[in-house]
């Protein structure tokens, strides 16, 4: 793959036709360390994140070698690229054919589960495996994340209590997870779910191995500035230790956003101004999807190309190259006054949830990706990058 210093050599060079993606593996490392370093237990990296093979290749090689997985072509594909990685198959609904595949074929002993129906699958289609590590996904509130995911998965308290009376004496080792949601924005959401399953231990009696505190982990955007990864940590600490377990649980977390967010961006062509309107040629139909109905602020930033741009920065909106007309990103996103067609502006904190919303509708796709070497626009792990983005764009 092809590297480049800045996203403006990137451009000058190029001048690209299409949307270009970029992935930062200077950032990725900066992620990586922290979750290692910081998280008190083990970071799985949720592979549906990016699953981009140069992505999971700079995880693994900065110390993050255990991954949350949910189908089984992102099995494969981990495997493909770090056949030492280890994998937790963490969807709770699967079919029995991936479930078989992944115990026999690829050696995973981990899987979630939040029915008594999901339980019995497992078991029948690892034709009752006595070496399986179960986490049992409990319902925990969503209300500080931006993304709800309470709403489809996750058993109940009293669900719960069962489930794990059921599992105890199937399991050689038990877990018990859950998902704050994603982009919380605050590290209470976390003790809160640690409480939950406390409270499920004192009404079952049973203590697990492994208390599993899931992925949400915020990025940074224009309007959504979380407190530093650092109050998450204590929080879940304090909360573990309140606890007052005779046996300290294993801990594991699954964040995708955090890990990738600010390694990826991706530069588009402006193909047409109508006042605050500009046609871009990405939409979300491809790597803005969170940009649509989310409605996901992200970073904006125009490419330098040593054309004057006004220091005047306005208010505009987006829409994508598609014929539809929900392929429209309300933003704002503000931008020099005088940008017009032909312009290039890199929209930054697409490296989470972007390469994977690709899709080919309307004949508009692109796969032309590449390393750069340069800062994100934003970021949680450099707050130098913060200070000069906020003195740029976020003023008028
Ligand atoms: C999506 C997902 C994650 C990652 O969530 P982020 O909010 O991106 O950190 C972790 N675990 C599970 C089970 C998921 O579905």
């Amino acid at each position: 793959m092809k590297k480049f210093n800045s996203v403006s050599d990137l451009v000058r060079e190029l001048q690209p036709v299409n949307p270009v993606y970029c992935i930062r593996p200077e950032s990725i490392k900066l992620a990586c360390n922290f979750f290692v370093n910081n998280f008190p237990g083990k970071p799985l990296y949720a592979v549906k994140t990016n699953p981009h093979k140069n992505v999971i290749k700079h995880i693994y090689q900065n110390g993050i070698t255990n991954f949350d997985v949910a189908s089984l072509e992102e099995i494969k594909l981990v495997k493909s690229i770090a056949k030492d990685a280890k994998l937790y198959f963490m969807h709770t609904v699967k079919n029995r054919k991936s479930i078989e595949e992944a115990y026999f074929n690829f050696g995973i002993r981990d899987f979630s589960f939040d029915t008594k129906d999901e339980l019995i699958k497992i078991f029948e289609a690892t034709k009752d495996a006595k070496d399986l590590t179960l986490y049992l996904r409990i319902f925990v509130s969503n209300e500080h994340s931006e993304i709800d995911l309470s709403k489809k998965f996750g058993a109940s308290p009293t669900e719960a209590i069962n489930l794990i009376k059921l599992a105890r004496p199937l399991v050689k080792k038990l877990g018990v997870s859950f998902h704050v949601g994603s982009q919380c924005m605050h590290p209470v959401s976390y003790s809160k779910g640690i409480k939950e399953i406390g409270n499920i231990i004192l009404k079952s009696g049973i203590t697990p191995d492994i208390i599993n505190v899931g992925g949400g982990f915020p990025s940074k955007y224009p309007d959504l500035y979380p407190q530093p990864l650092e109050n998450y940590m204590e929080e879940i600490k304090k909360a573990v230790n309140k606890l007052s377990l005779p046996k300290q649980p294993e801990l594991i977390c699954e964040p995708g956003r955090a890990i990738v967010a600010e390694s990826g961006s991706t530069i588009v062509k402006i193909e047409l101004r109508k006042k605050q309107s500009l046609y871009i040629n990405d939409g979300t139909y491809g790597s803005l999807f969170d940009a649509g109905f989310p409605n996901f602020i992200f970073p904006t930033k125009v490419v330098d190309t040593g054309k004057d741009l006004s220091r005047r920065l306005t208010p505009f909106n987006f829409y994508g190259p598609t014929c539809d007309s929900m392929d429209f990103m309300k933003g704002p996103y503000m931008l020099p006054n005088n940008l017009k067609e032909g312009d290039y502006i890199e929209i930054g904190q697409l490296g989470s949830y972007g390469l994977t919303f690709r899709t080919k509708f309307n004949g508009f796709y692109s796969d032309d990706i590449f390393e750069i070497e340069d800062k994100p626009i934003m970021s949680v792990y450099q707050n130098e990058q913060d200070e000069e983005y906020k003195s740029n764009y976020l003023v008028a």
